[in-house]
């Protein structure tokens, strides 16, 4: 049911994609000034006094800069600097980071429904050894750990690398979801050990292929912040992903889910900053 709603979510984004040029937020150059406050959802919503991640960091690189993606709660700068370090420390890879969220959050005109509220991140399943160039790094290529028939990741790309990526991150407490594709879920399910728990967090997704999704909880006693629902109990290497892999049921049509409203101070924010 939820595959099916998320499909349509994706019509509908793609549908707005092409109608939509730019999105008002994307003309807010610089982080709202305040106390920092995450308003709405993930997939609805907008940051006042996000920062800027530092560009320059010895364990991590950051791409496509020129989109200025680069911003977020100070939450998922501290969370990308210890993230980073530690996977430094145990494969001596470097990490490669890609959107965040626009300096006031908000929606992207296209590529991503959620990175609103300053708490989502992108980060690659690759570890180079050595440094991007400053040119590899405007252009990146991404790697495609997915087969074409979607339904297996690709081994001679596969490396321990990516477990142990995905592993750290779930581990952190501050992580509440991470999305990848089904098929990187079931070789993190089959790589796994007998310490599973970590897997729940773990959830499968459309596309992501070459990416994990990181997306952090709301700050503790957060009042404007919509936190999601946490993932179902246990490993989710069962039933529901196998789902994920069948062919979809006839007749069944995704409905297109109407547009949410902007939260109320988000729109005060626009009114007040596009005038
Ligand atoms: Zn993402």
């Amino acid at each position: 049911m939820m595959k099916q709603w998320m499909a349509g979510s994706a019509l509908f984004i793609a549908s707005a994609c092409a109608a939509v040029a730019q999105t008002p937020w994307q003309k807010i150059q610089q982080p709202i000034a305040g106390p920092v406050q995450p308003i709405g959802s993930y997939a609805n919503g907008c940051i006042i006094g996000a920062q800027a991640l530092p560009l320059e960091a010895q364990h991590y690189q950051v791409m496509r800069q020129d989109q200025h993606r680069y911003f977020g709660h100070p939450l998922l700068i501290q969370f990308i600097q210890r993230f980073s370090q530690d996977i430094a420390q145990q494969t001596s890879g470097t990490v490669l980071i890609g959107d965040m969220g626009m300096p006031a959050g908000g929606r992207f005109s296209s590529g991503h429904a959620s990175h609103q509220i300053g708490l989502d991140v992108d980060i690659w399943l690759q570890l180079p050894r050595q440094r991007w160039t400053p040119q590899q790094l405007l252009h990146p290529q991404p790697l495609d750990l997915v087969t074409a028939d979607d339904k297996s990741v690709v081994s001679r790309l596969w490396s321990r690398d990516i477990d142990t990526m995905v592993r750290q991150a779930a581990e952190d407490p501050q992580v509440a979801r991470i999305f990848v594709n089904p098929a990187i879920k079931q070789q993190l399910c089959l790589d796994a050990g007998s310490d599973r728990q970590w897997l729940q967090k773990v959830r499968p997704w459309f596309a992501h292929r070459a990416h994990m999704h990181v997306r952090l909880h709301c700050p503790a006693n957060d009042t404007q912040c919509v936190e999601q629902a946490p993932p179902p109990a246990g490993d989710g290497c069962g039933a529901e992903l196998q789902s994920w892999f069948e062919p979809p049921k006839p007749g069944v049509h995704p409905v297109k889910p109407k547009p949410p409203v902007l939260p109320a101070n988000c729109q005060a924010l626009l009114d007040k900053h596009l005038l």
